[in-house]
């Protein structure tokens, strides 16, 4: 039986420290998919359209990796793809009880499916997608930060926005 796990977020956008838990996650896992949980609580700068496109690029060079979207809950898109496991990353204690909190309710929806968490890597421990929006939006360095795909999206985004 293949081991299928599935990468939910935001994704808003993509950055190297998704990317960097998702390349990890797929070393381990037969198949990930990175799923675009949309969350009516977050305004996000990228449509569901756009970042999944974004996405795509970015993980392109991955091959057991697919990318989709999802209105629901977390648990069922796990189900309706075969699988077994969730992978999130962590960043700081603050996500620790974050991820708490998102793992007790998962259990107690769907208890088949495991959730597992990848440890970031120090050079990314800082890094979030509001960050690297905030960069972008005064025109600051974010080319460690994201892919090129990204960095360009994030420069039309807000040379839009201003013009
Ligand atoms: P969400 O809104 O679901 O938290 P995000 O897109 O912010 O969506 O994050 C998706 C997942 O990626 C989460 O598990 C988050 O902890 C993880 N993640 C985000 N940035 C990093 C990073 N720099 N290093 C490791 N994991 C990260």
């Amino acid at each position: 039986m293949s081991k299928i796990a599935i990468c939910p977020g935001s994704f808003d956008p993509i950055t190297f420290g998704h990317l960097d838990i998702i390349q990890r996650g797929a070393n381990v896992f037969d198949e990930v998919y990175v799923v675009i949980v949309n969350n009516s609580a977050k305004n996000s700068l990228f449509s569901v359209e756009e970042r999944l496109e974004l996405i795509t690029e970015a993980t392109k060079h991955m091959p057991n990796v697919k990318v989709d979207f999802y209105q629901g809950l977390t648990v069922d898109y796990a189900e309706s793809v075969s699988a077994n496991a969730i992978i999130r990353g962590l960043r700081a204690t603050s996500d620790f009880e974050y991820e708490m909190q998102g793992t007790s309710m998962n259990r107690f929806l769907n208890s088949r499916i495991e959730s597992f968490f990848i440890m970031t890597k120090n050079q990314y421990s800082f890094l979030s997608s509001s960050i690297v929006k905030e960069v972008a939006k005064y025109g600051g360095d974010i080319s460690e930060l994201v892919p090129p795909v990204v960095q360009e999206a994030l420069s039309k985004k807000y040379a839009q926005q201003k013009g």
